[in-house]
């Protein structure tokens, strides 16, 4: 039986997948993969560069590199060697990271790196496709949801705590679009992996949450070693 195992968390949209996965890899001593700063970094690029054009979307993913760095202990993403992890968490982003995650090629290019990154186990990754696509066989898979009035809050309060004045019937359309799209598109709609735990959080305490995790992070280490 493997030590370390793979934890595939999915889910919609501001459901604080991020910060359950960041908290339950640093318990169980594991590293943590956010999957959507990859896209939102793509998102960006293409931003930058005004790329609005599919194809010339696919024809620009040579150019991309996409990474990770650590910076006082929390995990960056880069773009091209650069830090971009405050220019990535912004509305704009968001909304253009949902359009270009439904380009094949964009799934591939960064389904193939995720994939590697699970090479040794030990990973926390948390996404859309995580237990479907990423890693079907992933030892924990857990899909996480909540509603979209209580997703839309969270949201609401990031975005005024980074400084944005934010409306909050924008932001609660944003959320039930992006909802949308990312259950409708063609290539790896959201969807619950047969063998996901489902952790609805609307009304956990973000420590209750945790600890549900953990104790059922707990019980699959034990299960598998028994
Ligand atoms: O999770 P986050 O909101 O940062 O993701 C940004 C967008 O990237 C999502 O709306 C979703 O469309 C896309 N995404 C995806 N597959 C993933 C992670 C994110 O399609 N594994």
């Amino acid at each position: 039986m493997p030590d370390k195992i793979i934890v595939a968390i999915d889910g919609y949209s501001s459901c604080g997948k991020s910060t359950i996965a960041k908290a339950l890899a640093q318990y169980a001593g594991y590293t943590y993969v956010d999957t959507g700063a990859m896209y939102r970094a793509i998102a960006l690029y293409t931003l930058k560069n005004s790329i609005t054009d599919n194809d010339a979307v696919i024809a620009a993913l040579p150019d991309i590199q996409v990474g990770f760095t650590r910076i006082d202990g929390a995990q960056h993403v880069t773009l091209n060697g650069v830090d971009v992890e405050s220019q990535i968490r912004t509305l704009e982003v968001g909304n253009r990271a949902s359009q270009v995650s439904q380009i094949r090629e964009v799934r591939e290019f960064l389904v193939a790196q995720q994939q590697k990154m699970g090479d040794d186990k030990g990973i926390v990754m948390d996404g859309r496709d995580i237990g479907t696509v990423v890693f079907p066989k992933a030892e924990l898979k857990l899909f996480l949801t909540a509603l979209p009035e209580v997703r839309a809050q969270r949201r609401f309060d990031e975005l005024v705590r980074k400084g944005e004045q934010p409306d909050y019937e924008d932001v609660l359309k944003d959320v039930n679009d992006r909802d949308y799209r990312d259950t409708h598109r063609a290539e790896s709609p959201l969807r619950q992996a047969e063998d996901a735990i489902v952790v609805d959080n609307s009304h956990l305490t973000p420590d209750e949450q945790m600890e549900k995790i953990i104790a059922l992070f707990n019980a699959k280490i034990i299960n598998l070693k028994s």
